[in-house]
């Protein structure tokens, strides 16, 4: 079978979680909704509205929020860790790139081109709070970072270490200090062939079932009777 498939942090994540889940959502296109968890979708739209707030914030477009509302105090708290002045802001900032002929996309919440230096920041609205290493380790940071390093210094004429580019989680109800990921040599080489690895398991058509988070799975019926 010959795929086409743009790979990104969410495929390679839900391959991760669960190959034939990955086969279902980017192969077959089955896209559904799992009733009964409105929870967990008022969370999704609440993402994505903030998201949007902070977007028009960085593109200096009235945020038509009241100054009371909670998202209101959450962009005052970005204000006070994103230095505004310095460099160029790019909010949803998306690039692509071709790893052994496989393309591969990231868009970055807000990406900062400083003189020496590159910034990814990420806003996490979830109510879980996140640790460093929860972070350090997620397909999020493997592909934004390995992407980044790729990608924006070519685009920005910038003469980039590998030290010089970093990734801040910024988790809105819980953190003072974003957490920061700098990235390195060693990390850029080793996500290279973590990401490798994923897209050759999935060229492979290695689909298959992994039934530790069927609970929360949109896909849970459709799944059974295939
Ligand atoms: S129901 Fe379970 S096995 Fe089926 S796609 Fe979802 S997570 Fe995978």
């Amino acid at each position: 079978m010959k795929l086409e498939i743009l790979y990104s942090q969410n495929s390679i994540n839900t391959y991760k979680s669960c190959p034939i889940k990955f086969k279902y959502k980017y192969i077959d296109n089955i896209n559904w909704k799992k009733f009964g968890h409105k929870e967990y979708y008022d969370s999704l739209v609440y993402g994505s509205e903030f998201h949007l707030v902070c977007e028009r914030f960085f593109n200096d477009i009235p945020l038509g929020i009241d100054k009371n509302s909670l998202f209101y105090s959450w962009i005052e708290k970005i204000k006070s860790i994103v230095d505004t002045n310095e460099g160029i802001l790019l909010p949803e900032y998306e690039i692509r790139f071709k790893l052994d002929g496989k393309n591969l996309v990231a868009k970055y919440d807000l990406v900062i081109i400083k003189e020496d230096k590159i910034e990814i920041w990420d806003w996490k609205t979830e109510n879980k709070k996140m640790s460093y290493e929860n972070y350090k380790n997620r397909i999020q940071t493997i592909v934004y970072l390995f992407l980044g390093m790729e990608v924006l210094p070519k685009i920005f004429d910038k003469n980039i270490d590998y030290q010089d580019i970093s990734m801040n989680y910024y988790q809105m109800e819980f953190d003072d200090e974003p957490k920061k990921i700098v990235h390195s040599k060693e990390n850029h080489f080793k996500y290279k062939e973590i990401i490798k690895n994923y897209i050759n398991s999935i060229e492979n058509n290695n689909f298959y079932k992994n039934t530790n988070h069927c609970k929360y799975c949109e896909l849970e019926n459709i799944c059974k009777g295939i």
